[in-house]
C-alpha cells in the first residue's frame, strides 16, 4: 500500500476541487482588513497584519511560525525639513513644495537617501538612465555640482540616483510625469480612474544592495555582527534623493531655463520642457532631506503544510505584507491571493489529502526597504534550503491591472505556468482559458530584480516564477501602475481594477494548481527542453555580441558544452519517459527528482557577478543597469558597456574571464544532469 502511495500520480481531481473552493467574499474580507490602515514596516500597524495573517493561516488549517528580525530602516525624520525651495537670487525663498498626507501615512521619501542641504543649478536629465547622461554628455552638458530632476519610469530608482551621482550631481529629485503616469489628461485621475493625480507622489527605496543593510550575506540575529557606521555608509546612497508630485513639479520645471529638451524627453505637462542648467532670474534649486537610520523589528510569517511522502523537499509561495502606504495593489492584491491559495489547501487537508511535498506560504515583511525580510530568512536558511527547495512562486502585486498576465518565469516553470492556465477559465470569456488569452499575445520576460524572487534565485539558484495580471499598455511593462507607491493606492482604487475580484480569483486559481503541480507530481514538472532552447539562443546573443572578442577556441568550446548539455538532457528525458510508462521504484523517481532539482543551481558562481557579488545565478539575476531587468547574461552587462564605450584589452579579458565561467557551468549542467 505504501509503495502504491509512493508511486501514485499527483491527483488531477484534486485541481477543481480547489478551483471549487475559492471564494470571493473570504478574498474581499481580508483585502478590507490589510488595506484598513498604512502598513509600513517596522511599524505597529504592520506588526498587526503579521499577527492577523498569522492567525488567518492558523485557523485555515495551517502551521504557522512568525519570525522576526531586527533591521535597520530609513524613515523621514518628522521633526526636520523634507522638501525642495526655489531659492531667488538676494536669497529668499519663494516656492517650496509641499506633500499630503493623513494620520499615519508617511509623508513621500526614498528609504536610505542620506540626509543633505544642497543648493544649485537644476538639469532635466529625462529618467535618468545611462543613455540619457551619455546624451547629455554629447550635448557638452555636465551635471557636475548641480541638482537634478528625472522623471520615474523606465528602470529602477535606485540606478537613476547612482547614474545622477555618477555623472557628478550632488542631489537628485524624483518626480512622476503625467505623460506616464496619467496617460488621460490631468482632468481623469484618481479617485475617478486609476491614474495618478497631480498631488501623487510615489515612495520607495534606492538601494543596489539588497536585505539588511546591516548584516549583508548573515541573518540579522542578536548575536550577528553589524557593520559599523562608515561600512554601512560605504554601501548606501551618496546624494540625497526625494520624491514629488508633478504638481510640485511645474512649480520648478516651468522656472527652468536653457535649451529645449530632445522631443523623445518631453513629458506632457504643459510647460516648455527645458534642461536647463539652472532656473530664470539667476534663482537656485534648495534640496533638503532628513531621513534617519532606525533599527526596528520586522515580522515574516511562515504557514507550512507538511508534505505527506516527501516532506523534506518544499514548494514555496510568497509575497510580501509590508506597504508604503495602504498597499491595495502593491502588496496587498498578492497577498489575498496567496491567503486564498493557503485556506482553499487548508481545506482539502481537512478532506483528508495532502500534498505529496511539503508546501511553505511566506509573508515577507520590508521588501519595501529592499527586500529585508525575504533575504534574512534566505540567509538564516540557506542551507537547507539550498539541498531541499524544489521551487519559489512570487505574488507580488498579482492583480494590477486587467487586460492580461504578464509572466516573469526561468524557463523551466514556464510549463508550470501555462499548464496552470490552461484549466482556468478566461475571466473575459473570450478564449477557452487564460493560457489560450495569454498565448494569443504573450507577454513573457526574463526575472530581473525588483521582488522577494531575488533571493531564492539569484542567491540561491531555486527555480522561480512570478505572474501578474496587468495591463496592456506597454508603457507599464517597464514602468508600473499609475498610483503606484503612492497614498491613493487604496481599497476604493483596486476596485475599480477588480471591482468583483474576477482577477483575485482567476490568479488564486492559477497559483493554487501551479503549487498543486509542483507539490505533488511524482516527477517534479520542470520543462528541461525549454532550458535548452534558452541557453541555446543565450550563446547565439552571446556570440553575435562577443564572437569577435571571444576567438574560435572559445566559440569551439561554448558550442561543445551546448551539446553535452543538449546529450544529457536528452538521457534523462527517456529515463523519465521510462519511469512514467513502467518504473515504480520511488527511490529511483528520488533520484530523478534529485537531479532536477540542482539543475538551476548549477549556474550559480560562489564569488558572485561582477559588479554585485550578491548576485550569483549566470542567468537569472537582476541587471546591472536597471535592476528591476532581466538579461541573458546579466555578469557581462557592465562588461558589454565597457566593451562599446572602451575596447581595451583589460575589457576583452574580462569578457573571457566570465566567458570561461559560463561554458564551465554549461559543462556542470550537463554532468548534473547525467551524475
Ligand atoms: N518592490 C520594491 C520597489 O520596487 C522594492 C524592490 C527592491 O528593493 O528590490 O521599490
Ligand atoms: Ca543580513
Ligand atoms: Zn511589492
Ligand atoms: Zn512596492
Amino acid at each position: 500500500k505504501l509503495l502504491d502511495k509512493l508511486n501514485r500520480e499527483g491527483d488531477n481531481r484534486i485541481t477543481q476541487k480547489l478551483f471549487d473552493k475559492i471564494d470571493t467574499g473570504q478574498i474581499d474580507n481580508n483585502l478590507r482588513i490589510l488595506t484598513g490602515k498604512p502598513r509600513l514596516a517596522g511599524t505597529e500597524n504592520n506588526r498587526e497584519s503579521g499577527d492577523f495573517v498569522h492567525r488567518r493561516f492558523l485557523q485555515y488549517g495551517l502551521l504557522s511560525e512568525t519570525i522576526d528580525y531586527n533591521v535597520t530602516l530609513s524613515y523621514p525624520d518628522k521633526t526636520a525639513d523634507n522638501y525642495v525651495s526655489v531659492i531667488e537670487e538676494d536669497g529668499t525663498e519663494t516656492f517650496k513644495t509641499v506633500a499630503i498626507v493623513e494620520g499615519d501615512e508617511v509623508q513621500p521619501y526614498n528609504a536610505f537617501s542620506p540626509s543633505g542641504n544642497v543648493m544649485g543649478n537644476l538639469v532635466f536629465v529625462n529618467y535618468a538612465r545611462e543613455s540619457d547622461f551619455q546624451k547629455l554628455k554629447s550635448m557638452n552638458l555636465s551635471c557636475s555640482g548641480t541638482i537634478v530632476i528625472a522623471k520615474y519610469g523606465k528602470g529602477f530608482r535606485g540606478n537613476k540616483v547612482k547614474n545622477a551621482y555618477e555623472a557628478g550631481a550632488v542631489g537628485i529629485i524624483l518626480y512622476s510625469d503625467p505623460g506616464d503616469y496619467s496617460p488621460s489628461g490631468t482632468n481623469s485621475t484618481y479617485p475617478n480612474t486609476v491614474f495618478l493625480p497631480n498631488d501623487g507622489a510615489q515612495r520607495g527605496n534606492i538601494v543596489l544592495n539588497k536585505g539588511d543593510q546591516s548584516t549583508p550575506g548573515y541573518p540579522a540575529k542578536e548575536y550577528s555582527y553589524r557593520l559599523r557606521e562608515h561600512e554601512l555608509n560605504s554601501r548606501l546612497p551618496k546624494i540625497p534623493c526625494l520624491p514629488i508630485s508633478f504638481s510640485n513639479a511645474y512649480s520648478l520645471l516651468s522656472l527652468m531655463t536653457g535649451d529645449q529638451v530632445p522631443d523623445e524627453w518631453k513629458g506632457s505637462l504643459n510647460i516648455t520642457y527645458r534642461i536647463g542648467p539652472g532656473l530664470t532670474n539667476k534663482r537656485k534649486i534648495n534640496l533638503k532631506v532628513s531621513n534617519t537610520l532606525e533599527y526596528r523589528r520586522i515580522f515574516n510569517v511562515i504557514g507550512k503544510i507538511k508534505g505527506e511522502l516527501e516532506p523534506d523537499r518544499y514548494v514555496m509561495l510568497g509575497n510580501h505584507r509590508d506597504a508604503w502606504v495602504y498597499g491595495s495593489i502593491d502588496p496587498m492584491s498578492g497577498t489575498i491571493v496567496m491567503m486564498e491559495t493557503a485556506r482553499v489547501f487548508g481545506q482539502l487537508l481537512k478532506e483528508g489529502w495532502r500534498p505529496r511535498r511539503s508546501v511553505l506560504f511566506c509573508s515577507w515583511d520590508a521588501e519595501e526597504f529592499g527586500l529585508v525580510g525575504s533575504f534574512e530568512w534566505v540567509e538564516d536558511n540557506s542551507k537547507w534550503l539550498t539541498s531541499q527547495a524544489v521551487a519559489y512562486i512570487n505574488v507580488d502585486s498579482a492583480v494590477s491591472g486587467n487586460d492580461t498576465i504578464h509572466l516573469k518565469t526561468v524557463p523551466l516553470l514556464q510549463k508550470v505556468f501555462e499548464d496552470a492556465s490552461d484549466k482556468v477559465p478566461d475571466p473575459y470569456g473570450k478564449y477557452n482559458s487564460v493560457y489560450e488569452a495569454w498565448s494569443s499575445h504573450p507577454r513573457l520576460y526574463k526575472m530581473g530584480g525588483g521582488s522577494d524572487h531575488v533571493p531564492f534565485l539569484a542567491g540561491l539558484g531555486i527555480p522561480s516564477m512570478y505572474p501578474k495580471y496587468s495591463y496592456l499598455k506597454d508603457i507599464w511593462d517597464s514602468t508600473s501602475t499609475p498610483l503606484y507607491h503612492s497614498r491613493y493606492e487604496n481599497y476604493h482604487a483596486f476596485k475599480m481594477i477588480d471591482p468583483e475580484l474576477k482577477f483575485a480569483k482567476t490568479m488564486t486559481s492559477i497559483i493554487s494548481e501551479s503549487i498543486r503541480n509542483l507539490a505533488d507530481s511524482r516527477i517534479i514538472p520542470f520543462d528541461i527542453d525549454r532550458y535548452l532552447e534558452y541557453i541555446s539562443n543565450a550563446v547565439e546573443e552571446l556570440l553575435n555580441h562577443f564572437g569577435q572578442v571571444v576567438g574560435p577556441k572559445m566559440e569551439e568550446w561554448i558550442h561543445r558544452s551546448v551539446n553535452a548539455f543538449h546529450v544529457s538532457a536528452a538521457r534523462l528525458k527517456s529515463i523519465i519517459a521510462a519511469i512514467n510508462n513502467d518504473n515504480d521504484d520511488p527511490l529511483y523517481a528520488r533520484q530523478v527528482n534529485d537531479k532536477l532539482l540542482w539543475l538551476e543551481r548549477t549556474f550559480l558562481i560562489g564569488e558572485g557577478l561582477p559588479g554585485n557579488s550578491m548576485y550569483k545565478h549566470l542567468l537569472h539575476s537582476p541587471d546591472s543597469a536597471n535592476y528591476y531587468g532581466g538579461v541573458t547574461f546579466p555578469g557581462l552587462g557592465g562588461i558589454t558597456q565597457c566593451i562599446d564605450i572602451q575596447n581595451t584589452t583589460e575589457c576583452h579579458m574580462e569578457i573571457h574571464k566570465h566567458v570561461a565561467k559560463i561554458i564551465q557551468r554549461i559543462f556542470d549542467a550537463s554532468k548534473t544532469l547525467d551524475s
